[in-house]
């Protein structure tokens, strides 16, 4: 029951306020929203209204008002769960906590890379490109989903053609290379700055292990540009979750690697109640439950497979010499091949 639902046939100056509020901030939780609708309340009602007294009806009002008036503008307030990695296998432990929701305000029409070009250099952006084509592509491979680049890894991808970026441009960016003739490399300082900056700005995160994985917020905001760019005829990098049937890019996977069975951790719990069975919900074998995709792909993947390809990456350093540049030795990058149907249409 919104307390203050009915005060809302107009949009006043509370709801003004509630958008300025959301656009000073890159996302909102429910927590952080409360103490701003509460100040918003208590200066409209002209009384103390505390923020504990704030419902998730409150705000979803306040959303719907707000996406109302800004939809002119192809604006929208979108929201995500984010995707809580469970690194604990123990079956009695107890569940983990409800993931809170982020908000986030998304321009519904161009992609997420045509408005980082309002801030920054084309060949920031060809940067950025390069990182996102590693992240869904170059190490989201069929034999391992992980999705998040190291720090090692962001910065080598400074230098203007390493990862190769320009394959699957999107329509903009292809303008943009062009029009300045190729990316330029960035200095490892510019590369260290970027990616700073697109953490304090919210598109990435870092683990705590050190990896760069997209945020809530990047998720929304580059939800359609991923797809449009990674998936393809036949062609799935970017999965969903069968149980909410959001993007996926942190959970598990079915014990078949050709099988598209994703389910977030957070998701799992109550989807296999519901299904009564704990079998992946598209081609119904049992769910392995320890098979990973995301960052655990890649520091909670089978031991023995593990030791096999350290073993396998120091057997190939030893013949190249000590001198020789060696390439990302955690990633497990042999099924690269498989990238290559993809590169057909190059126009
Ligand atoms: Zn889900
Ligand atoms: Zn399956």
């Amino acid at each position: 029951m919104p307390r203050y639902a009915e005060d809302h046939e107009r949009y006043d100056d509370s709801n003004r306020a509630f958008l300025q509020a959301f656009m000073a901030r890159s996302t909102m939780t429910f927590s952080e929203a409360k103490p701003v609708l509460a100040a918003i309340f208590s200066v409209r009602d002209e009384e103390q209204v505390s923020p504990e007294d704030i419902t998730e009806d409150d705000l979803q009002t306040y959303i719907a008002a707000a996406n109302s008036a800004i939809s002119p503008f192809d604006l929208e307030i979108r929201s995500i769960l984010p995707q809580i990695e469970i690194n604990n296998n123990d079956p009695n432990a107890p569940p983990p906590p409800a993931p809170e929701r982020v908000y986030a305000l998304v321009n519904t029409t161009s992609d997420a890379l045509t408005q980082l070009a309002t801030t920054y250099s084309a060949d920031e952006i060809a940067f950025v490109k390069r990182i996102l084509d590693a992240m869904f592509d170059t190490y989201n491979t069929r034999r391992q989903e992980a999705m998040v680049i190291s720090s090692m890894q962001a910065l080598q991808l400074a230098k203007a053609g390493a990862g190769d970026a320009n394959r699957r441009e999107s329509g903009t960016q292809q303008q943009q290379a062009t029009q300045g003739g190729a990316a330029q490399s960035l200095t490892m300082t510019q590369a260290e700055t970027m990616l700073k900056q697109l953490l304090e700005q919210g598109w990435f995160e870092k683990s705590r292990k050190g990896y760069y994985r997209l945020s809530p917020r990047g998720l929304m905001e580059l939800r359609g540009w991923l797809v449009a760019a990674y998936n393809d005829e036949g062609i799935r990098k970017i999965k969903f979750c069968a149980a909410c049937r959001d993007i996926i890019t942190a959970g598990q996977r079915c014990g078949d690697r050709d099988c598209t069975g994703r389910l977030h951790d957070h998701c799992m719990r109550n989807f296999f109640r519901m299904q009564k069975s704990e079998s992946c919900p598209v081609c119904k074998s049992a769910w392995p439950g320890d098979r990973f995709v995301g960052e655990r792909a890649i520091t909670m993947s089978d031991p023995a497979a593990q030791r096999a390809r350290r073993s396998a990456a120091n057997a190939q350093q030893a013949e190249a010499g000590p001198s020789t540049q060696f390439t990302l030795p955690e990633m497990d990058v042999e099924d690269e091949v498989d990238g290559g149907e993809e590169e057909a249409g190059s126009d």
